[in-house]
């Protein structure tokens, strides 16, 4: 028989068997959950990153397709006739910044239909946020802002509160992300699948990808979360089962007329993929996560196979297929009534394996992260400013920037792990932002200062600006020419809940400077001449920026002490004298030679830092604690892993791979530049042509300020290098450091050790990384060495008595995990690029035992809020008459207590106020301070009368006492421990006194009595 008559003969045999089933089959798609059997829940996904190979906005019109097909408009087009078309069929979706963009684009007919599958929980919006924020390099109040952006859109528009938590895609995950993010917004379970492989091969084993995750130690139980890591990563399961259209998993073939009918082989594979993970799951539930990267954009290609598979896969009776949700799925574990192992600490470092240790991203783009955090603290600020102001009185608001940085939060935006257009577009979104809310600023402080009063304004006269490039020594404003009586005017705002002493840095020209304080009293000050490193970055930066010339350049810091009241701001005024008694001091200058640095010593105050012959710091001690410690800080770098044939794994934008390490050598000895004068002394080196320094010591102030200028990292030996900065002292502090979980509680860590399994090292600087957003702290029980920066950052404690950062990176290969590029940032003027450079801080200060809380909390929020600057200038002395100089929106003789931090004060679009506030220490941490607090609520809004105070979820979607009556409580393995958690009680409305126990946030909308307000305006 030839193959034409056989296959012809085929043919009318599978036309036989086949007729009236051919025509239409009405799938079976019904299935529930079946007790007994093994149930596999369906659950269709897509994972439409907001931005990282394109920008949010080209992900979702589709464009730019030749760097990745991709097009969420098509995913959420598709999705809605393919829901429609069974009523089985269910779909979650993710990122709200996407969402959004497309919901404000449909129709009327479209919403409701939409919002009928909402509401019938066949289309769920999970996680919720604008985003799925990353964990490692992302501080918690912008965590919390932007899931609160998300949040409040879907109950607005769609009534919905959503019960899942969905970061699938992180990094590694962080100890907050369980316990604020997670249990304190009400979900009731949390799912991802990025942890270190040798981790997830160990709880395969003993069926521990399911957990109680308690990720603070302060509020324990009370904030257990449900934790599910998937077993392999958020795609289909083993056994192709990807049905995008292009996509090359064999569709199911279930037509007999046809040829290739396949259906016993898939149902077979879906068996075999079922089977495979029921082994290593608890209950006989498990969860198929059906997609992918920006899956489903034609989405009637995946139902249609999973409808089959459901179909085929219940007639064939071995497993219980059906449709699901995270939800549904959660609602089942729960139900199967298991106990749980129990998870604390976090899932930091994340390795995918034995050479991948994804630690580098703690630290890729320092700019951009310095940029991110800079703008955090400024919607803080710009929030409050907001609220006095008055939300509505004009087109100003801090919405913009408030979207901007919700987008920034992305895992592959502050991450550094986005193609380099990418990162443009998140810095032009926050400069866009930063604009909008500047101006904001600027007319609610110049109305506080004309009015005195929290009242509603818009056209104040008093026209203010401000200096975003202050880090670069450029502030227009400040350079203005004193010297025909004119006098520059510093409104200087203070965020902080408590009254605040600092010191300000202006730049200006001239050398015979007074300050006068709000009350006409002249203040010492010091004149410190500018680094010339600091003025070579000044033109170039500005240019490359702004697009303009600066003019000349000033000559000095103009440096002097502030004291701001609690929420409110005090005024400043810098003129020019050639005779006072408060003359401007200007700074000794002295460069020892050689020998001469010897036993050098700085600190007018009770600090004091000694150097040696070498140049080097040798020395620290405070005479006021009697604290003293052998201590050194120096430079090296590590080199980039180059990821040749052999061996593939390069360092990259995800990963840090170093191949060597290489001290910055300094030649015998660092020359030194001491600048000593009534308020700080500094130490000025350059270390090498790429990196310079600045160690200040304040006369009042306890702890070090090392700024540094890193750049551009050479890279014309063909090596990319990773620079860190290194502490070093004599504390035996065996193998342990701290640092924090996002920006908030403080974690152990100890040196190629991890508390819950058993690590092979195989990288053991790498895989010793861990993020930093606050600080990091050694101890040797005697005393703590705290280290705590102005950015999220990769730290470590490679050697004992040692603490690094990693400051900057520059690599020339790209590291294979997605992203397709290396990462070298250039900055381009005039077509002529050359490698990033970075300016920054970070600060250290040694302790007795057990009392190094206090500065790292208390300091730590200064950091993250620092003074907001307004300028302006007046002609003679009269600004008193016609201005307030000094106020506080809280009640004068009243401010927060030491613990306490205001994270949110902000109106509504409706006119109620969202106010959150947290306690900033853990339990036990402090032996003062490490109490229950209480606010005045009374006294921190004296001017207004609350009419009504409701407590909410961290992210304000719900009530409090109605998530806390909602939510699951799920059972942990082992006996219950003996635990005491504080939180603070109901609030009473007419006594209306918070109060916060230990790490605790709460969130409250309030509405104030309007009638009040409007008799003061
Ligand atoms: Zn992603």
């Amino acid at each position: 028989m030839g193959p034409v008559l056989l296959s012809l003969l085929l043919a009318a045999i599978f036309a036989a068997a086949g007729v009236g089933e051919a025509v239409y089959i009405p799938y079976n798609t019904s299935a529930g959950v079946v007790p007994g059997k093994l149930n596999v829940h369906v659950v269709p996904h897509t994972h439409d990153d907001v931005g990282w190979l394109k920008t949010v906005d080209q992900y979702y019109v589709g464009s730019n397709n030749s760097i990745q097909g991709a097009c969420v408009q098509n995913v959420l087009d598709s999705l809605i006739p393919a829901l429609l078309k069974d009523e089985n069929r269910k779909f979650i979706y993710v990122e709200q910044a996407f969402f959004q963009r497309w919901w404000r684009n449909q129709n009327d007919m479209i919403k409701d239909t939409v919002k009928g599958l909402i509401s019938s929980g066949r289309l769920e919006l999970i996680n919720g946020g604008m985003c799925m924020h990353d964990e490692a390099a992302v501080h918690y109040i912008d965590m919390i802002d932007q899931t609160t952006l998300g949040h409040s859109y879907i109950k607005e528009e769609f009534g919905q509160i959503p019960r899942i938590g969905w970061q699938i895609d992180p990094f590694g995950h962080s100890a907050v992300q369980a316990y604020l993010l997670g249990a304190e917004v009400g979900f009731d379970a949390f799912y991802f699948f990025r942890i270190d492989y040798q981790d997830r091969d160990t709880r395969k084993g003993t069926k521990e990808l399911e957990v109680v995750w308690r990720g603070s130690k302060t509020l324990g139980s009370s904030a257990d979360i449900f934790a599910g890591i998937f077993p392999k990563n958020y795609e289909p399961p083993p056994g192709e089962f990807y049905f995008e259209v292009d996509d090359s998993s064999p569709v199911v073939q279930d037509d007999p007329l046809l040829f290739d009918y396949n259906v016993e082989e898939r149902v077979n594979d879906f068996v075999a993929a079922a089977v495979a993970q029921a082994n290593i799951t608890r209950t006989n539930h498990i969860m198929f996560t059906m997609g992918t990267d920006f899956k489903y954009q034609y989405a009637e290609s995946w139902f249609r196979n999973m409808d089959k598979l459901i179909h085929y896969v219940n007639k064939d009776g071995r497993v219980n297929a059906l449709y699901s949700t995270p939800s549904i799925y959660t609602d089942a574990k729960y139900a199967a009534n298991e106990q749980w192992p129990l998870k604390t600490n976090d899932f930091f470092p994340y390795a995918d394996n034995p050479n991948a240790y994804w630690t580098g991203y703690f630290t890729s783009r320092p700019a951009l992260k310095r940029y991110v955090r800079m703008m955090s603290g400024y919607y803080l600020a710009a929030r409050q400013l907001e609220f006095f102001k008055g939300r509505h009185s004009s087109g100003l608001s801090t919405d913009s920037l408030g979207d901007a940085l919700a987008l920034a939060q992305h895992h592959d935006a502050v991450t550094g792990t986005e193609k380099q257009h990418v990162a443009n577009d998140y810095a032009k979104r926050l400069s866009i932002g930063y604009t909008q809310a500047q101006e904001l600023v600027s007319t609610s402080l110049a109305c506080l200062t004309e009015s005195g009063s929290i009242s509603r304004c818009s056209s104040p006269m008093t026209k203010l600006s401000q200096c975003l490039l202050l880090n670069v020594t450029y502030c227009p404003p400040a350079e203005m020419d004193l010297t025909k009586g004119k006098s520059l005017v510093v409104l200087v705002y203070n965020s902080l809940g408590w009254k605040r002493e600092d010191i300000l840095r202006i730049p200006v020209f001239s050398d015979s400077i007074v300050v006068h304080d709000s009350e006409g009293r002249e203040i010492e000050s010091q004149l410190l001449p500018i680094a010339t490193a600091s003025l070579n970055i000044r033109d170039k930066h500005v240019k490359a920026y702004l697009s303009i010339t600066p003019g000349a350049k000033p000559k000095f810091w103009l440096a002097f002490p502030v004291s701001i009241p609690p929420l409110g701001f005090n005024t400043y005024f810098v003129s020019n004298s050639k005779k006072s008694a408060h003359m401007s001091s200007k700074s000794s200058q002295y460069s020892p030679q050689g020998s001469e640095s010897s036993n050098l010593q700085v600190g007018q105050g009770n600090l004091k830092l000694q150097y040696n012959a070498a140049g080097t710091l040798s020395l620290y001690s405070d005479s006021k604690t009697q604290v003293q410690a052998n201590f050194e800080q120096k430079y090296k770098y590590y080199i980039g892993q180059d990821g040749n044939a052999s061996d593939p794994q390069a360092s990259g934008a995800y990963i840090f791979r170093p191949n060597g390490t290489v001290p910055i050598k300094t030649d015998g000895q660092v020359p030194l530049t001491v600048l000593r004068g009534p308020i700080v002394d500094e130490v000025h080196q350059q270390i090498n042509s790429w990196i310079y320094q600045i160690t200040r010591v304040y006369k009042g102030k306890d702890y070090v300020e090392t700024e540094f200028i890193v750049g551009p990292i050479p890279v014309d030996d063909g090596n990319g290098k990773e620079l860190a900065t290194e502490i070093v002292t004599n504390m035996a502090t065996n193998k342990t450091f701290y640092t924090d979980s996002s920006g908030r509680d403080f974690i152990k860590r100890i040196r190629d050790y991890r508390s819950e399994w058993k690590i092979e090292v195989h990288q053991p600087i790498a895989g010793n990384y861990y993020p930093v957003n606050l600080g990091i702290y050694v101890e040797d029980g005697s005393k703590e060495l705290s280290v705590l920066v102005d950015r999220s950052i990769g730290g470590s404690s490679i050697k004992d008595g040692q603490i690094e950062l990693m400051l900057h990176r520059r690599l020339l290969h790209d590291d294979g995990k997605g992203v397709a590029e290396a990462l070298n940032e250039t900055v381009c003027l005039d077509k002529q690029c050359e490698g990033l450079i970075i300016e920054g801080k970070y600060y250290v200060k040694i302790d007795p035992q057990g009392e190094g809380a206090r500065w790292r909390r208390t300091f730590g929020q200064e950091i993250y809020s620092p003074l907001l600057l307004a300028f302006t200038e007046q002609d003679g002395g009269n600004w008193a008459n016609s201005h307030v100089a000094k106020f506080s929106a809280m009640d004068s003789t009243y401010s927060l207590p030491d613990n306490v931090a205001m994270l949110t004060l902000q109106e509504l679009e409706d006119g109620s106020v969202l106010l959150r506030f947290a306690h900033l220490y853990e339990a036990g941490e402090d032996k003062d301070l490490s109490t229950l607090a209480s606010i005045d609520l009374k006294r921190v809004f004296p001017e207004k009368k609350i009419d009504k105070i409701i407590e909410t979820s961290l992210s304000a979607n719900q009530e409090r006492t109605a998530m806390e009556k909602k939510r699951l409580k799920w059972k942990v393995q082992g006996s219950a421990a003996d635990e005491k958690v504080v939180r603070g009680g109901p609030v009473d409305p007419s006594k209306l006194v918070v109060e916060l126990g230990p790490m605790e946030i709460r969130t409250f909308i309030i509405s104030f009595d309007h009638q009040l307000r409007s008799q003061h305006q």
